[in-house]
């Protein structure tokens, strides 16, 4: 599978659509998801075009990687959901069809504001 240059979120980093932007660097963009799941529910997602964790895992440089780790700290932080900040939160991310992922440009999910609940339904 190739990249969609058309998916939701790539349209987001060329400015094409709007977001609720939190958060931005050289690797990463941040912003609330549109229809949030928890009370804090944000988006962290590689500035870099790829698919999935497993295509992330297999092209990005070793400088992405990090940027996009770093990233999510960054984001917790400014969201005071963070170990030091707050009380802590989930980061998930879904891979392809049985992961459930619906938007195909990599991203994870950041949930907190509140017990997050169950992990796997
Ligand atoms: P996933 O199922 O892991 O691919 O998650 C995709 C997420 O993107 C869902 O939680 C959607 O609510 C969210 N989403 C879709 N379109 C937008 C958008 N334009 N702005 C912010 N979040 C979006």
């Amino acid at each position: 599978m190739s990249y969609d240059n058309n998916n939701i979120f790539a349209k987001i980093l060329r400015g094409e659509i709007p977001c609720k932007k939190i958060y931005e660097d050289k690797y990463v963009l941040s912003f609330h998801d549109i229809n949030p799941q928890k009370k804090i529910h944000a988006l962290v997602i590689p500035k870099g075009n790829y698919i999935d964790l497993d295509d992330f895992s297999e092209k990005a440089s070793p400088e992405e990687m990090v940027g996009l780790i770093k990233g999510i700290n960054k984001v917790a932080k400014k969201l005071k959901i963070s170990v030091d900040t707050g009380n802590g939160y989930r980061a998930l991310a879904n891979i392809s069809e049985h992961g459930g992922q619906e938007v195909p440009h990599l991203h994870f999910h950041l949930f907190g504001g509140e017990r997050v609940g169950k992990m796997v339904e």
